[in-house]
């Protein structure tokens, strides 16, 4: 069936400041970055670049943050099943640590290069500074397909991975985490591989990663926390935007870890899903798509595809699917132009890093769709990893409750500063969290100087 969209009503006053499409800063031309418009580094950069411009960010802070301070680059055989030995590629890029430790997830991903873990480290620096946490940017990973590996050959991948790496990481200077394609699995054999090479006496080996199996040193929440903090997000927001979360429909772009937990979340919470996709096809329905079995459906079979509770469609279908709610939990720059004049919901709600483009969200913001922006929308997974990080480094544990406050308490003061930024310089969600995150680190950087 085709709902066809027509524009949604703007809910709320056009900011004034938004991104143009004409935006330049020098510090492209200084800091060398590609030219290409549609390249991601310098898409997401120049977000933060212009947010920048609108606040005033003296220039020289502009300059250290639109570079990472180190860029790895690995390359490690590995013995195949076979007995053969293939080479693989690894990246590990510290985007900034002038708040604390580097941190920041690893994606395991056939077509994962320099750039891509570049602007995720980059995201993960201002992530971090707006959700109020003792951390920089990192973000790292392999280019490898693991749905192609046996568990042994993955296994060793990353152990040999790990050792790698294993100087460049620790628990107080670089901290990764799970990402796209990577899980709590992969995240113990580092911990154990890391435990093996390097030296921490005194301190918990395990606390150089997050992410773990709660048997091996993980939080409990951890593996919903981003979902969850997506649906933290929307129920901080919705009510500005005259919706009740107990009542709101939804799509969902993606139903890996963020997509389902959000998914079942916010099902949970009376939302009623109406379309879902993700790399094995598209669904819709006019009823509620039962989130949890459908994840019951993708943990049996890998995917989407052949769910009986909901009719296969188009991609036009999927995007056009009247909802309240969009969240796209997938991959970046997904939402480009053309998916954003399809779409026909009131609020895009960025489970995944920088799904949407600049060129994408101009339209969105003309058509009077709000979006929430990545920084601040899937700040939960981090947020978890870092109480993670604490009760590995008191040698505590926290039980569930106490976990899930403490998160919402993170994502309320980032929401809260976000819109404090909004309405300060009458802008866009976007630029709005950027500011907010930019005025900590000028802080931190006013303060402790750049020394020598
Ligand atoms: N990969 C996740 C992110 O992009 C989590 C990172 C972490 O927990 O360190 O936010």
């Amino acid at each position: 069936m085709t709902t066809l969209a027509s524009p949604p009503a703007a809910t709320h006053a056009r900011p004034k400041n938004t991104p143009p499409s004409n935006f330049s800063s020098s510090v492209f031309e200084e800091c060398g970055l590609p030219s290409d418009p549609n390249n991601l580094y310098r898409q997401t950069v120049g977000s933060m670049l212009y947010a920048a411009q609108v606040m005033d960010l003296p220039h020289e802070f502009q300059l250290i943050l639109a570079q990472p301070k180190n860029e790895i680059m690995v390359h490690f055989p590995v013995r195949m099943d076979n007995g053969k030995y293939q080479l693989f590629k690894g990246y590990r890029v510290q985007h900034n640590n002038a708040l604390g430790p580097f941190k920041g997830g690893l994606r395991f991903h056939p077509d994962v290069h320099l750039d891509d873990v570049k602007s995720l480290s980059f995201l993960m620096t201002m992530k971090c500074s707006l959700a109020g946490l003792p951390y920089g940017g990192g973000k790292g990973g392999i280019k490898v397909d693991p749905r192609k590996h046996s568990v042994s050959e993955m296994e060793r991948i990353v152990r040999r991975f790990t050792a790698a790496i294993a100087h460049n990481i620790g628990p107080d200077y670089d901290i990764p985490a799970p990402d796209v394609g990577s899980t709590a699995q992969h995240m113990a054999w580092i911990a154990d591989t890391y435990a093996f090479i390097s030296e921490t006496s005194g301190k918990n080996p395990n606390a150089v990663i997050t992410g773990k199996p709660v048997e091996s040193g993980g939080s409990l929440g951890r593996e919903k926390a981003t979902g969850q903090g997506v649906i933290d997000t929307l129920e901080i927001m919705l009510p500005e935007l005259g919706l009740d979360i107990s009542r709101v429909t939804f799509s969902v772009l993606g139903f890996g870890n963020v997509g389902s937990w959000a998914g079942r979340i916010l099902a949970a919470k009376g939302g009623s899903m109406r379309a879902v996709a993700d790399h094995t096809g598209f669904l819709r329905s006019d009823k509620s798509i039962d989130a949890i079995a459908l994840a019951d459906h993708v943990s049996k079979t890998g995917g989407i595809r052949g769910f009986a509770g909901a009719e296969p469609c188009s991609k036009e279908d999927f995007y056009k699917a009247k909802v309240d709610v969009f969240i796209p939990a997938a991959l970046e720059q997904m939402v480009q132009e053309s998916e954003a004049r399809m779409l026909n919901c009131t609020v895009v709600a960025e489970g995944a890093n920088a799904p949407t483009t600049p060129p994408g969200e101009r339209v969105l913001l003309e058509r009077g769709i709000e979006v929430l922006p990545a920084i601040l929308a899937n700040a939960g997974g981090v947020t978890v990893s870092y109480f993670e990080w604490i009760q590995n480094i008191t040698f505590h544990s926290w039980d569930l409750k106490r976990v899930d406050q403490e998160l919402n308490k993170h994502m309320v003061d980032a929401a809260n500063r976000t819109r404090a930024a909004r309405q300060q310089y009458d802008c866009d969600l976007r630029t709005a969290a950027y500011i907010a995150a930019l005025q900590r680190l000028q802080k931190t950087y006013e303060f402790r100087g750049i020394f020598p």
